[in-house]
């Protein structure tokens, strides 16, 4: 008999149920157990605990523009040779099965999504299909002027913008060579395009940007921008900058009291990872999205799709389900959408930090942060 693992309702919050699971199904790395009859409605996909997924994340390509310090190791990148990454075709095929199970929302991302060519086709391609409410992206901005009214007629909603510093001189040295004057342009692009509400998204870092926090807070008080200021997480090849930079939420609200006085909580949409807070008086909002010491795994309802076409069930942990092959296999629609359904349901219930658990086998910009 499989061994049963125990998952209590009281710690881990409303949306788990007391219940006991098989532990095969929530292993690290373990999606071979048998087919089992997936007790839910075939136009949505859901997972053992009872979440419903709804929003995707897609890879666009794991290359980027940047070379940021948090995200890349300093050498010895290595990128995916291009045919092994999804084609437009591929994509577009599984956005739309996954519009047939419920996904509502999209986001693109990478790597940089911004160097994807066809991105504006894809925009549109995605928005066309029924049930999609909303396509957002999130880039480093450096093309983003170019393409930001193009990709706002496309159908793209909304955009949030990394920028972790206002300096330019810390700005290139934490980017590894990034302009931030260019950044800065495509936020401003953006923005004049309508792609909004406009969200900035800083992880702070310890002895690099961890002092300047309060400057972009700043940044809120005259703008109805939102500015998220993320912990750092331990992914693969960024191991020991997470062991040596982590700052707390808790740590950058402290930082951020100390010139603006206490801020004032804003309500915040229940699947939003970020809790809201608004500098007193401040056209804009602050957020602080808190993986490490504040998981908000219990309201998970994202699952991820890589450039190289696998369905990537938590950003922690390497579960995969592989799309890509199956599709170059010649599968049909219903096995994939069956795929699909299936891997949401193994869908590990959390990312396991808090326990010690670092195996993620992948760097954030190979999954799609
Ligand atoms: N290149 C785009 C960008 O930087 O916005 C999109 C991809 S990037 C991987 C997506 C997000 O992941 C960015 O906001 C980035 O700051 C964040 N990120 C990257 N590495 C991270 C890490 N180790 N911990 C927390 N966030 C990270
Ligand atoms: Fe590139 Fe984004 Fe990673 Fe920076 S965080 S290296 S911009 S993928």
């Amino acid at each position: 008999m499989a061994r049963m693992r125990r998952f209590s309702a009281r710690r881990h919050g409303p949306v788990a149920q007391t219940r006991t699971l098989p532990l095969a199904t929530l292993a690290p790395g373990r999606l071979t157990t048998p087919l089992i009859t997936l007790p839910q409605r075939e136009r949505e996909a859901r997972d053992a605990y009872g979440r419903q997924m709804t929003y995707l994340r897609i890879s666009l390509t794991d290359r980027c523009n940047f070379r940021c310090v948090y995200c890349m190791p300093a050498l010895g990148m290595k990128f995916q040779p291009r045919n092994e990454l999804l084609t437009d075709h591929e994509l577009l095929r599984l956005v739309g099965l996954f519009a047939r199970v419920g996904f509502t929302r999209l986001r693109l991302t990478g790597g940089e999504p911004t160097i994807r060519p066809h991105l504006v086709d894809l925009v549109r391609g995605m928005k066309a299909f029924s049930g999609i409410e909303e396509v957002s992206m999130t880039t480093n901005a450096l093309l983003l002027g170019r393409v930001a009214g193009d990709l706002r007629a496309a159908g793209l909603d909304r955009v949030n913008v990394s920028i972790d510093t206002l300096d330019p001189v810390k700005f290139k040295a934490m980017t590894r060579g990034g302009r931030l004057d260019l950044v800065w342009q495509g936020i401003e692009a953006a923005d004049a395009a309508g792609l909004r509400p406009i969200k900035l998204n800083a992880v702070v870092v310890k002895g690099q940007n961890d002092h300047e926090v309060s400057d972009l807070a700043a940044l809120t008080i005259d703008r109805p921008w939102q500015v998220r200021f993320l912990e750092i997480m331990p992914l693969e090849g960024v191991g020991t900058v997470h062991d040596q930079g982590l700052v707390t939420s808790e740590e950058t609200q402290a930082r951020l009291e100390e010139r603006f006085g206490p801020l004032e909580p804003v309500t915040a949409d229940a699947a939003d990872p970020a809790r809201l807070w608004r500098i007193k008086g401040a056209a804009g909002t602050v957020g602080f999205i808190s993986p490490v010491s504040a998981p908000f795994c219990a309201a998970c309802n994202r699952v991820r799709l890589t450039a190289d076409g696998k369905l990537r069930l938590c950003l922690l942990r390497p579960d995969e389900v592989d799309l890509r092959d199956l599709i170059r296999g010649g599968a049909d629609d219903a096995t994939l959408l069956r795929q699909i359904r299936f891997g949401v349901w193994r869908k590990p219930w959390g990312h396991g930090l808090a326990e010690g658990e670092r195996e993620t086998g992948r760097g954030m910009s190979q999954i799609g942060g």
